[in-house]
Parts: structure tokens; sequence; C-alpha cells
């Protein structure tokens, strides 16, 4: 490790890497152990202790092949599957690529160690919400992700990872990649490299409670965002329908999984009347979106703060479903005995950092895999367990093509661009100002009150990792913040009270970039 002035004259320590993974959930990780069978030095960066992918609890969706496929399935049927749930704006041939490298991604995941739940000798498969059949797999019943995670921090036990390590800034020369700005226990320093894997994973922390840990901040959107680089679909962010309610409002919640409704668990509410019934013909297994809107309008109507979900009559409920019997048990309720109170929760951004299918984006050297890229796969709504699986298959094609962009590129000398200084808003503010502004349902109105407080940001120093991740957290929502108003309409997980109806001539995604420090706007022309 060398050290040189820099940064407003503090010292910064510099070192040198082909390609820089940033995270290591299933996306990071992937990408980072494909680049380093590629030959490449690879480091990568972590900045928290948990994962999305170790909470992740239904399974992957994954078509069989034929003679282990249950339902008659296929891929054309998990496409139409995809395509459906996503409103219209998912990209046929992004999905169709992904979904049909499904197999041999799950099949490299066994070869990485993990192992999944098997009935008769065969993979177990469940059915989730949008899903026309049972195409999941799991493992430990309802703890897919840390199996998934287990294995594959078991496979990268020889990889150089780098915890506390919080990537502030992407560095370029206008053209390509040079390196990344990383904020460490000794300060800032620089890791020069051509070759940049964001895998920073989702957003939930934009909201007062969400189903994710406390690394979600965003922070790969505002990477891309201040690198030039645009993101796309961010105002489609999906709320899980059914995340534990016990009182407390505010934090990461226990999510339940939507595979207890794939079992036959029904939603109900306080007066056992059905949330779903005449919504949608797929009833409680509607897509997300759907369901998240039902539960959302029928809290509306009766004022109260829960519905259930109820799971008494399933067998073998705390066999098949240990992590939710856990989290209910923590929080006083037996699903065994009791429904489970729940209600909808911050889940998943279903937009991102624009790329293509091997997580390429307009930048070169900047790839991004994982919940913090658009590959087309989710458009306005995702389907259940599409996202390890995209996860999986992009974060190993983005580390084999950042390997390769590597090698031709070459080493590159990385110059930091100025004081590390960000426009920020107190996180409770902004959390607060989106949950009332920017949740299941928005309109107008909401929306320039949340734009209102977004404007009062102010120049903030990043010392540490709260600077950065608030920092990231204001330029995301601003993300979400201008897409959402200029969608006029309602599609997927994007419901407009003002606009209602979805209107066929906004079924075009949105893109948004930079337009300076302090806000950016809609970007003229095709998204993608
Ligand atoms: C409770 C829950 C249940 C879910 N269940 C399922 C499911 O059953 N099936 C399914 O397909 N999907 C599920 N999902 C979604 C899925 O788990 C996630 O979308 C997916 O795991 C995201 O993986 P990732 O690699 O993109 O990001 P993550 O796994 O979130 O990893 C992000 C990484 O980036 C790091 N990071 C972030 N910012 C920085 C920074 N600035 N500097 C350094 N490091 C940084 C973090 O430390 C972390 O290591 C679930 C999600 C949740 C929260």
């Amino acid at each position: 490790m060398t050290r040189a002035a820099g940064c407003g004259g503090a010292g910064f320590w510099q070192q040198r890497a082909d390609v820089v993974v940033i995270g290591t959930g299933v996306a990071g990780l992937v990408a980072a152990l494909a680049a380093h069978r590629g030959g490449r030095k690879v480091v990568v960066l972590s900045k928290a202790a948990q994962t999305a992918t170790s909470y992740a609890q239904g399974g992957i969706a994954v078509v069989l092949p034929a003679g282990l496929a249950e339902d008659g399935d296929s891929v054309d049927a998990h496409v139409a599957d995809t395509v459906a749930a996503g409103g219209g704006l998912c990209d046929a041939d992004a999905v169709r690529s992904i979904v049909s490298d499904g197999h041999r991604a799950v099949r490299e995941l066994v070869e990485y160690g993990a192992r999944f739940d098997e009935a008769g000798g065969r993979w177990a498969l469940t059915r989730e919400g949008g899903h026309s059949g049972r195409r999941i797999i799991h493992a430990g019943g309802d703890a897919t992700g840390a199996e998934v995670q287990r294995a594959l921090d078991d496979a990268s036990r020889r990889l150089d990872i780098r915890r506390n390590h919080v990537a502030v800034q992407v560095l370029h020369d206008g053209t390509a990649v040079t390196g990344v700005l990383v904020l460490n226990d000794d300060g800032p320093g620089i890791l020069h490299a051509p070759s940049v894997v964001l895998a920073t994973g989702g957003l939930g922390h934009l909201y007062e409670a969400t189903t994710n840990p406390d690394g979600s901040t965003g922070d790969g959107i505002a990477l891309a965002l201040e690198a030039g680089v645009a993101v796309s679909d961010i105002e489609f962010i999906q709320f899980h329908p059914t995340m534990l309610y016990d009182g407390h409002r505010g934090g990461r919640r226990p999510l339940i999984t939507e595979a207890l409704r794939g079992e036959g668990a029904k939603l109900v509410d306080a007066q056992g009347r059905s949330v779903t019934d005449g919504v949608h013909p797929m009833g409680d297994l509607a897509p997300r979106d759907v369901v998240a809107a039902a539960v959302d309008a029928r809290l509306r109507t009766t004022g109260d703060a829960c519905v259930y979900l109820d799971a008494r009559h399933l067998p073998d409920f705390a066999t098949r479903f240990p992590t939710v019997t856990a989290a209910c048990l923590q929080a006083g309720i037996d699903p065994v005995r009791t429904p489970i109170p729940v209600r909808p929760g911050a889940h998943y951004s279903c937009g991102g950092v624009v790329t293509d299918t091997a997580g390429r984006t307009d930048l070169a050297g900047l790839f991004a895999a994982g919940e913090v890229a658009r590959t087309g796969m989710h458009g306005a709504n995702r389907l259940a367990s599409n996202s390890l699986l995209e996860g999986l298959v992009v974060g190993g094609r983005a580390g084999h093509a950042a390997a390769e962009h590597a090698a031709a590129a070459g080493p590159t000398r990385a110059q930091p661009t100025g004081p590390l200084v960000r426009p920020a808003v107190a996180r409770a503010d902004l959390q607060r100002a989106m949950t009332r502004n920017a949740s299941v349902i928005r309109d107008a109105d909401g929306l320039q009150t949340l734009t209102g407080l977004l404007d009062t940001a102010t120049r903030r120093t990043l010392r540490g990792r709260a600077d950065v991740e608030d920092a990231a957290l204001t330029v995301t929502a601003q993300a979400v913040a201008v897409a959402a108003l200029q969608r006029t309409e309602s599609r997927g997980c994007h419901q407009r009270t003002d606009h209602p109806r979805t209107d066929p001539a906004q079924a075009v995604s949105t893109a948004v970039a930079a337009d300076g420090p302090l806000s950016v706007k809609v970007r003229a022309g095709a998204c993608c």
C-alpha cells in the first residue's frame, strides 16, 4: 500500500487491481469468482456484515430440463410469466437470455457447494405469486439465501475480500473507468482498476420500514449517476405484501415468504374476509404489485394497522418454514395457532443502473449486476424469486466481461476529482417523506412535497459510511421522485391515485441521469 497527497491535501492510500467488485451478495461473489477464474487480480469490497442475499427465503426460480420439470414447465412459460408480471416494460429478449441460462447458473452454484431441498431424490419445487407452475427451488425450507450465501462465502475464501470498505466514487477519465475511491479505517484511498462491478444491492432504507438489511441504501445508484451513467425503471419499487407487523414500524422487519401462499396460506383482514377475492384471477397468488396494492387498499378502508396471513392449516409448518417460524416466535406469535399479522414493506428495486444482460453499462469498464442493475428482466414489477436467478446469471457474465475488459484495457491511473462533499438530507426526514409520499400509492402533490424536502439537501463532507449512505439515499430518492412524477399513469409497482389507469402510450421505460451534484433529470430519448 502506498500513500500520496490528494483529496484536498490529506494523504490517501493507493492500491491496484484488475477488477474491483463492490458487494459480497450473490451478484458480487459470483462476479468475483468469474473474474478470478479469468485470471485477473480481483479485489472485493463490502461495507456491511449482512447482504440481502443471506435473507432470501422463498427460493430461486429456475426452469429444470424436460423430465425434471413439473407442471409442463418450460423457458417459454417462465418468460411469459415474467413478462406478464412486468406490466409491459420487460425486455423480452433480456428475460429469455437470463431465464434460459438459469439452470446452468444454478448447477454452477451447486458446484460451489450449495445444497437445495429434495423430495423423492429430486429438487423439491414450490410455487410463488405470478408463476404459472412449480419452479422455485429452495434450501433449508425457507432459508434459501442463507445457503446461497454460505456456499458462495466458502467458494470465495481465496479471494481478496475487504470488509468495512465503503466505495464512494467510481473514478474515470471521461471515456473509461480508472478506479474507485474508497473509505476504510485508514481513511480515503484509491483502488486503481480498469474494471469495476457494482453489485451493491437495493435501496429499501429509502423507507422507514423494509425487509432489506441496513446496507441497502442505494449506493450503486448514486455511484452510477455520479459517473454519468443513467438509471431506469427506478420508480418501480416493489413492496412485499407480507412483511411481519409486530407493532414496530421502522428499520429492517422480517419477511413472511410468499411461498406460504404458494402452499395455501390465505390473506384475510381482521374480520376474516379475503383481501384478494375479486381483485385478480390468481387471488392470493397474484403478482406482488397486485397483492400489495390490495392489502394497502384494505388497510386504508378498515383503518387497521395490518391484515393477516392464515397459515394455521399448513402441514409441517415449522419444518418447512423455519425462518418464518423463528421470526414469528420472536415477535410472540405462534403461526401454527394464530394468523400472522402482516403489512406491505419496501422490498425490491425493479429498476437500477442501465446494463445489458452481461452487466455492461454505457461507461467502458463499469459493470452492474444483481438488484442494483436494470437489465430489462423485471420491467414494472419483479416476479418472485427471479432476482437471485438474475444475480446468479448476470453476476457471472459481468465478472467474465469485467475480466476481459481489464485484460484488454491494461493498468490505469486514477485521479481523485475533488473534495468528498455531497448533498444529503437527514435520514429520518428522508425516510418519513418517502414513506408518506412514494410508497405503494403516490400522487403528484405528495411527490412534489418529497422533492421540496430533497431540495433542502445541504452539502455534507463524507467522513464515513453513514455520510456516504445518506448522500446515496438522497440522490436515489431524487431519482425515484423525478421518475415517479414523470410517469403520469399507474403500472406495476407504481400506482398513482391521480392517474389510476395504465396509459398504453407510456409503455416505455424512463431513464434518469445526473444534472449536476444536486439534481437528477429525466434523460430524453429511448431508455435502453
Ligand atoms: C428478506 C428478503 C427475502 C428475499 N427473498 C428472495 C427470494 O426468495 N428469492 C429471490 O430471488 N430474491 C429474494 N429477495 C431479493 C434478493 O435476495 C436480492 O435482490 C438479492 O439477494 C440481491 O443480491 P445482490 O448481490 O444484488 O445484493 P446484496 O445481497 O444486497 O449485497 C449487496 C452488497 O453490496 C455491499 N455494498 C453496498 N454498498 C456498498 C458500498 N458503497 N461499498 C461497499 N460495499 C457496498 C453490501 O455490503 C453487500 O455486501 C429477498 C430479499 C429480502 C430482503
